[in-house]
């Protein structure tokens, strides 16, 4: 296995000088666009790990889907899918154009920007600090690291900057699918996405979510019929507006951030976590994607 994974990760480090690291949240931009790194954890819990895999990137749209089970467990299904949608978009991650165009309206999934920001609502508390350290407490518990916490400059920098969720969120607010405090909403979002991890963490993450929801040891985390509803959007939206074509390709429930960090899982099989900051044009980490894709291809994990 290591030696195959490491020829992987070689054959696809050449694509790093074909991507880039994003800049329109400022501190992001301070990633090495030369770290790349692969974890793999299988259902006994044995771990492989090759090359930058104790490197610290904050989860950014890799905390979706989580926010999202934290929300079902907390508001329940009925009143997440009255607030957010199941369909795909096939437009950017940030866009707002069909919250307004579509009647009614609501955001049309939780993978994106708007129905993310819909889902970190709908998690119990009746702050920011209160919801934050409920998902920060599952996100613990499924990676089996109690000191993951939140990158303070990166969390800063988001929110100083988050012009185009502040105008998703009181558009939001305006069409009645948020209620209350925006800011105190968003505010959520944005240390969410500043939760900091390593790809070893988010093959441990991802791993749990193989096994239905389960710590390997037997804990029930998250309900498997919850786990189901999230590894399917991680499958029809989790890649961004590539999420078909690295369906057909990987064939596996992945979400990625534009940290760079992608979360994938073959069910029952194995949990896997990648770290490339170099994004492709729709916001995928661009050798990320292959790794996926050659390790599916090698193992034979698609789904389908
Ligand atoms: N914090 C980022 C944003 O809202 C997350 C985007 C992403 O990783 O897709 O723009």
């Amino acid at each position: 296995m290591e030696e195959m994974l490491q020829k992987i990760l070689d054959q696809n480090r050449y694509w790093i000088k074909y991507g880039e690291v994003p800049s329109y949240i400022p501190a992001l931009a301070k990633a090495n666009p030369e770290d790349l790194g692969v974890s793999v954890v299988n259902m006994k819990g044995q771990i492989v790990t090759i090359g930058d895999c104790s490197t610290k990137f904050t989860m950014q749209s890799i905390s979706k889907p989580l926010a999202l089970m934290q929300a079902i467990m907390d508001s329940g299904p009925v009143e997440v899918f009255r607030k957010v949608g199941m369909e795909p978009t096939g437009d950017p991650f940030n866009s707002i154009i069909k919250l307004e165009t579509l009647k009614p309206s609501k955001p049309l999934n939780p993978m994106i920007n708007a129905g993310a920001i819909t889902t970190s609502s709908l998690i119990n508390g009746s702050n920011s600090t209160e919801r934050i350290e409920r998902l920060l407490e599952l996100v613990r518990t499924l990676a089996g690291n109690n000191e993951i916490g939140i990158n303070e400059e990166i969390y800063h920098s988001e929110k100083e900057t988050a012009d185009r969720n502040r105008a998703l969120g009181y558009f939001m607010r305006d069409i009645g699918v948020l209620e209350g405090n925006v800011e105190d909403i968003l505010d959520t979002y944005f240390r969410q996405c500043a939760i900091e991890v390593s790809c070893s963490d988010i093959a441990n993450i991802a791993v749990g979510l193989a096994n239905k929801g389960n710590t390997l040891d037997g804990q029930e985390v998250v309900p498997a019929d919850i786990v189901r509803i999230s590894n399917t959007f991680m499958v029809t939206c989790g890649m961004y507006n590539a999420s078909g074509e690295f369906a057909i390709k990987a064939g596996l429930p992945a979400k990625s951030g534009v940290s760079g960090g992608i979360m994938a899982l073959a069910p029952q099989k194995i949990g896997i976590g990648v770290y490339s900051p170099a994004l492709d044009q729709r916001g995928n980490s661009i050798a990320g994607i292959h790794i996926l894709e050659d390790l599916s291809a090698w193992l034979d994990l698609s789904i389908f």
